[in-house]
């Protein structure tokens, strides 16, 4: 039983994460989505709204949960009973980042991460990018998941 979380901010969840979680399926038993809620952080979409959104997109895919977490991610991690912590990287500076999460997290509680390269077509998509855009009131459907 390989499970994994996919934790993140997904203010809001993108295309970008979208296509993160459906080519890990085959990867995992089960994937549990954690929303993280940052009490620093002040966010666009609230933590209800983020959860209901992703739900909504994996409805029919019984191997996806989405949870909602507020502590340190290799905690989340336990208390959920995954093995595997599931990122995605766009360009060299999220390699940086999540080289060093991912070496910081194995040497906590020895849970690895599985890293998977993005589409070149979703690299330039990001979270605060589509809240920009929505603070400017445009249409940011184009980067938003549709179900599939
Ligand atoms: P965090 O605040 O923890 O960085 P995000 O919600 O921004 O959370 O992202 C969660 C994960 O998804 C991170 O590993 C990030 O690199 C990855 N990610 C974000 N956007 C994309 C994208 N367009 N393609 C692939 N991976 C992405």
């Amino acid at each position: 039983m390989k499970k994994a979380i996919f934790p993140g901010s997904f203010d809001p969840f993108t295309i970008g994460h979208y296509d993160i979680v459906r080519r890990a399926l085959p990867l995992f038993d089960t994937i549990i989505i954690g929303v993280g809620t940052n009490a620093q952080k002040k966010p666009l979409f609230s933590t209800d709204e983020r959860v209901a959104a992703i739900r909504d997109l994996f409805a029919d895919e019984p191997k996806v949960q989405v949870q909602t977490y507020h502590e340190l991610t290799v905690d989340f991690a336990r208390e959920t009973g995954a093995e595997y912590i599931l990122r995605g990287i766009r360009t060299t500076v999220d390699f940086e980042y999540e080289k060093a999460c991912a070496e910081a997290n194995r040497q906590m509680s020895g849970i690895e991460t599985v890293l998977l390269f993005t589409q070149p077509q979703y690299a330039h998509i990001s979270s605060s990018l589509v809240r920009d855009l929505y603070s400017y009131g445009k249409d940011i459907s184009p980067y938003l998941p549709n179900k599939k």
